[in-house]
């Protein structure tokens, strides 16, 4: 097996800097995180900290100024544009916290786009419709489906070109948290189950507390990290977070 495939996402050193006007802002210092396959990480910070800026440089939808990004063993700087983005669309599954579907297809047809052209499309489509429980959704615009069922139909459409990463940032974020438990339960199985490797950003213990690790980030800096024991919960979550606050201080 390729070492790209014990790690799907290795980051070294990585800066990003942010230039408005004659301002400056160092969104990312130094960082590096290496995530093995199959594994769940959180990236838990406050807002402002860089969490999706390094989402976006995982993804490649960013250019950083110093610093390595490897996914699934190809290093992005030496992709051109074109591959680059063909690159992102067949290794990158994308979710967000607004869901960001396109509002006149329906369900299905949402979670076929990434795969138009491939031969399978239809047959993909079902069985992941299948997978995320929305079968009886499937011919529903985004307008006539729930939260939940809006971040399970993004969730398919990042999975439809079976990615070698998952990245979701603050997937929860815009349902109810009984529904955002659900999600978590979902992505969850997702890794378990079927060992999809995903990196997420949230700033709730009572999302973090689904992952395997936690990764504590402030001011652009990758302060410490934790592992999750799996049932420990969201308080145990909450103290590690604030201690690696705390110690950092
Ligand atoms: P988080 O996701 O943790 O809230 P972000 O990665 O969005 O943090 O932002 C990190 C820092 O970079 C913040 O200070 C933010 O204002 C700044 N920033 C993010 N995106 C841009 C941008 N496109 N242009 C300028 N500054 C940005
Ligand atoms: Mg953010």
């Amino acid at each position: 097996m390729s070492s790209s495939g014990d790690h799907p996402v290795r980051l070294e050193r990585l800066v990003k800097i942010y230039t408005q006007g004659v301002r400056q802002i160092h969104a990312l210092h130094q960082v590096d995180l290496t995530v093995k396959s199959g594994e769940f990480v959180a990236i838990m910070g406050a807002s402002g900290s860089g969490k999706s800026t390094l989402l976006h440089a995982i993804a490649g939808l960013t250019d950083v100024n110093e610093g390595k990004v490897i996914v699934a063993g190809q290093d992005l700087a030496a992709f051109s544009d074109a591959a680059l983005t063909r690159f992102r669309r067949r290794q990158v599954g994308m979710v967000f916290q607004a869901f960001n579907l396109i509002p006149s297809l329906t369900a299905e047809e949402n979670i076929q786009l990434p795969a138009m052209e491939l031969p399978d499309v239809k047959q993909r489509a079902e069985a992941i419709l299948t997978r995320m429980g929305l079968l009886d959704r499937r011919h529903h615009r985004p307008d006539a489906l729930s939260g939940g069922e809006q971040q399970r139909v993004a969730i398919g459409r990042a999975l439809m070109m079976e990615p070698a990463i998952l990245l979701a940032d603050e997937p929860t974020g815009s349902l109810d948290s009984r529904t955002g438990q659900e999600l978590c339960q979902v992505l969850r199985d997702l890794v378990t189950r079927e060992g999809r490797t995903t990196v997420m950003v949230t700033h709730e213990p009572r999302v973090a507390m689904w992952a395997d690790r936690v990764v504590v980030f402030k001011d652009g800096r990758c302060l410490s990290e934790f592992p999750v024991t799996p049932g420990a919960g969201a308080e145990a979550v909450a103290l590690a977070y604030e201690h690696a606050l705390q110690s950092a201080a």
